[in-house]
Formats: structure tokens, sequence, C-alpha cells
């Protein structure tokens, strides 16, 4: 699957990169993989994960040695991870536990966007420190007061300076304060069930700080990125943002498309293995994000992925055991399955292939100056590709899969098509869903500006 879409080829790697690409007879000596019956794409690109991140007194369950294992068994070759710069730190501080989290354990290449807590210095500088260390993408919060979410002033410098020199803001979007005071309305009724953590955040409220991030965004003639899209209101600004001709764009999950707010009706403590935030919706928002995707409304599907063990999940943010649904950890597993539950509208035929590839591999490697190293199967990139085999069969279950993880919210579905090879710049990293080699291969990618989907 070139950048002009699917035909019959052969690919041609040398050393870490494409060398050609179309009718080609083997060099003496090559290894040669037989594609045919199967769709050759480039690796794809998972531009939202939080990997060995502290919450509380629990930590998610991936770090970056089963996190970028299970990404390649799923066929991701890149994975772009949240740096935190908390309160009282610098952004270099946080850039370098990152690093000392990543180095040498990365089985796919990875790179970082930097979260800001707040503005120590003015905005143009810590943008520009992070550029000259390759982090063009910066992400601010709306919500979680006291913690992360910072004011619309912050915002705004963010946005202005980050526009001044390509790179790109993205924010988490949630009025907070509709969240806040739902969240105290229903704990002083004693409502402490996980569904309470669905009714204190909904759909109006994404609505609502998308709608304000799209004004800040166009007063500071600045790019913008909305992470986790979760709700056809959300989507509906989104759109309106982007049709009057604002840079704007958005991803959503895999478990906004085919997960809804039912979860949440589950025994608390199963309910709670799906407490994430912006929540999971009811069910007829997923075919209006389906059909923003096709549209090319929602350019991106990423993953959010920040699992939590079943026992983190009942232990809660202090470890022993959670009062109310506002001390379970948030966060879901997808960096392993994203790639294939994508791929199942494609063998629906509701998705062309073109717009799978181009969600899952090419428009985030572009929004987050990875392009052309990465996510597009041309001459002269990086050698990561993945094989899929679109007969191969597999059912999500934990047994299945490498995330650190005792339960799937996917268990009862079965994949059709998965990866058969991945590569990472030339390397094997997975055959048929399992491991090749150790972790270590994966290297940290400086990126560029951020460019145009
Ligand atoms: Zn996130």
């Amino acid at each position: 699957m070139g950048p002009d879409g699917a035909r019959p080829a052969d690919v041609l790697i040398s050393g870490e990169h494409v060398e050609a690409i179309g009718d080609l007879d083997p060099p003496p000596g090559a290894q040669v993989i037989d594609a045919r019956r199967m769709l050759v794409i480039p690796g794809a690109v998972d531009a939202h994960t939080h990997l060995d991140m502290n919450v509380g007194a629990v930590r998610s369950a991936d770090d970056f040695v089963t996190g970028t294992t299970a990404a390649a068994c799923g066929g991701t070759t890149t994975v772009v991870d949240f740096a935190t710069a908390y309160r009282g730190e610098t952004v270099a501080q946080g850039l370098a536990k990152w690093h000392s989290k990543a180095e040498g354990r990365a089985l796919v290449d990875y790179s970082f966007h930097m979260t800001i807590t707040e503005l120590t210095r003015p905005a143009e500088d810590i943008v520009a420190e992070m550029a000259e260390q390759g982090i063009t993408s910066f992400k601010l919060y709306m919500t979680y007061p006291g913690r992360l979410m910072v004011s619309d002033e912050v915002i705004s410098e963010m946005l202005r300076a980050a526009g001044r020199v390509g790179s790109l803001v993205c924010l988490h979007c949630e009025d907070d304060a509709v969240v806040s005071s739902r969240r105290a309305q229903a704990l002083e009724r004693r409502f402490t069930e996980p569904r309470w953590h669905a009714w204190s955040r909904p759909p109006s409220a994404e609505a609502d700080a998308v709608a304000r991030a799209a004004r800040m965004a166009e007063e500071a003639e600045a790019a913008c990125y909305v992470v986790h899209l979760s709700s056809a209101p959300a989507l509906a600004e989104v759109r309106a943002a982007r049709e009057r001709g604002l840079n704007f764009y958005a991803e959503t999950c895999p478990q906004y498309l085919y997960l809804s707010a039912e979860r949440y009706e589950e025994a608390p403590q199963e309910a709670a293995r799906y407490v994430c935030a912006p929540p999971l919706r009811d069910g007829w928002h997923q075919e209006e994000l389906w059909e923003g995707l096709r549209a090319g409304h929602l350019q991106v599907v990423s993953t959010d992925h920040c699992p939590f063990t079943a026992a983190d999940k009942s232990g809660g943010l202090s470890g022993g055991g959670w009062k109310d649904f506002t001390e379970i950890p948030g966060g879901m597993p997808g960096l392993e399955t994203r790639l294939a539950l994508i791929y199942q509208r494609v063998t629906d035929g509701d998705m062309t292939p073109e717009q799978w590839v181009e969600s899952c591999c090419t428009a985030p490697a572009k929004l987050f100056g990875l392009h052309p190293r990465k996510g597009e199967l041309t001459v002269g990139a990086d050698a990561d590709i993945v094989v899929f085999d679109p007969s191969s069969e597999r059912p999500l279950v934990p047994e299945r899969l490498h995330m650190n993880l005792d339960y799937s919210p996917y268990a009862h579905l079965v994949m059709r098509g998965w990866p058969s090879h991945v590569l990472v710049r030339g390397h094997l990293v997975a055959r048929d869903g399992e491991p090749v080699g150790d972790a270590g291969w994966g290297k940290f990618i400086a990126r560029g500006p951020s460019g145009t989907p």
C-alpha cells in the first residue's frame, strides 16, 4: 500500500530503509517474505500512549518493555508516549525522566509529546527548547484541576507559541466546570458506582470544551489537535471548526468505536475496568464516529493506552480499595489491538484499506512530524512494514495478547486479519502475533514540525 493506494508490488529493503517498490527480482542472497494474498502496509503509529505512568499509588500496567512488545505484535511500529512535566518540574526534567524509562527497553521506535501543567517560563522558550530535542507536540488538560488542568490563558499562550514554529498543541477537552459540579452532586448523594463516573462527564461537557478549544485556536491562528474524541456532539464541533477553515484535528480511539456505556451497568468491580475519561458513551455515538473517520472529520485512531490490572482497578488510586468512582484509576488498554480492530470495518466493506492505513499510520505520522520517515510505504522511508494476513483469525483474549493485563475489554471479539510479519527499520520484531528478539531495538525518534494529513 503506497501513497497512491493499494496495488500489487514487491518491496525491497536494504538495511533500515525501503530501497525500491515495484515489480522487482530479489537480489542474490536476499531474504524473501512471500506476501501474496497479504496486505503490505506501513507500520502503524500510535500517537497516544501512557506507558510506565504513575497515577496515585499505582502505575499503568505496561512499561516500555511490555508495551512496545505488545505494540510490535499488533503491528504498531512507532509509539508517541506522553512525557509529563508535573508542577515543580521543568520540561527538561520531565523529558529526561521519560527518556530513562524508555532508553534501551523498547522493541519499536518511540517518541514523546510533552505534557505541560504550568508555564514556568515563557511559552516560546519551552516550545523552542523542546523542538531542539525533537519534541514538537504538547498536551494540555482542560480538566483534572489541581494536578493537570491549565487555564485558558496558558492554552492560548501555548497555541500561539507552538503555532509560530509548527509544533502542535493537543488538548484533553472536557469542560471542568460541568465535570466538577456533577462529581460533587453525585458524591453528595452517595452515588459512588462507576456509572456515575460516566454521568459526571457528559458529551455536552466534551462538546463545549472542543468549541472553546476551536475558538482559542482560531484566535491564536494555530493548529490544534483534540485527543480521544468520544462523542457525536464533540465531533460536530470539530467538523464546524474545520468547515471554518481551521487546522483543527481530532483522534478517536477503539474503545469509543467498539464499547458503550452499557459496560458501566456491570457489577461495580467489572465496571471499574471501563472507567476512562472521556467515558464510554451510549451506543449510538459509535456509528457517528465511524462516519466521522470515513468522511475525514476525524483524522486519526490512536489508543490512549493506559491499562491497569484488575487488582489495580479494584485497589483504587490509594491501593486500599476504592470507595467511590473518583478513586478508580482511569484508563483502558488498546496498543496491541487497534490495527486489527479498525481493519474489521475494511472486511465489512465499510472502510477502504486506504482509509484504514490513513487513520492508523499515515495521518498520525504527518501530524506529529514523523513523515516521510514513518507512516507511508515510499522509497527512502524507514522500513517499518506490516505484512497483514487478512485470513488469520485471532480472539482478543488475554492469553493471546502481550499487554501486561489479566483481562481484555474485547474478549468477546474474534479478529479477522492480523499481522504476520512486523518490521521496524528492516528488523523483524514480531511474527504471527508473537514477539521476535528482545526489546532494545526500538530507538527514540526526534520529530520535525507538524505536517498536514
Ligand atoms: Zn491519554
